[in-house]
């Protein structure tokens, strides 16, 4: 690269020269559609300021408008369901909850999503029995996966150990 170059690259867009935007191409996104916001939300899946924030609005609970810290591992592993599927996007439909409201749904005494470790999510267009399959390999060991067939959903969290149910 020539001197001009160089100059004209750094009054232009400093990256250029610094290779900053290849890293920017590089940073993955998780596409997670929350229905109550009516809002794609797209999230690092570094974790970041960035990550925490936009976690901790989408993942809200509407309920009370708390919302919580959500671990960094979840958004890793729903990452990799997005990308099993081609990076379509995901919906949302329970992230975070208060104990009031894991109350009034009907939640687990100690359900993972008063601690920010749960999502229930699904894929339009991906049949539930698919998502669970894939989303529990995806989980592995690391967490527990349910298949709620009747309310069109999938539960996946990063409880640290394996589960494994059906409702
Ligand atoms: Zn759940």
């Amino acid at each position: 690269m020539n001197r001009r170059k160089f100059l004209l690259g750094l009054v232009v867009c400093p990256s250029v020269i610094f290779g900053a935007d290849e890293k920017e191409h590089k940073e993955k996104y998780l596409k997670i559609y929350c229905s109550h916001r009516k809002k794609l939300f797209e999230i690092p899946v570094t974790p970041s300021i960035s990550q925490f924030l936009k976690t901790y609005e989408c993942f809200k609970d509407l309920r009370s408008n708390k919302g919580s810290f959500i671990y960094p591992k979840l958004v890793e592993k729903l990452y990799n369901i997005q990308r099993y599927f081609g990076n379509k996007h995901l919906e949302l439909v329970s992230g975070f909850r208060t104990k009031h409201t894991n109350k009034i749904v009907g939640g687990a005494k100690h359900s993972l999503h008063l601690l920010g470790k749960a999502a229930d999510i699904y894929i339009p267009g991906v049949s539930i029995s698919k998502l669970y399959k894939v989303s529990s390999r995806i989980i592995n060991n690391d967490g527990g996966v349910g298949k709620y067939l009747k309310h069109g959903f999938v539960h996946v969290d990063v409880r640290g150990s394996r589960a494994r149910w059906r409702s």
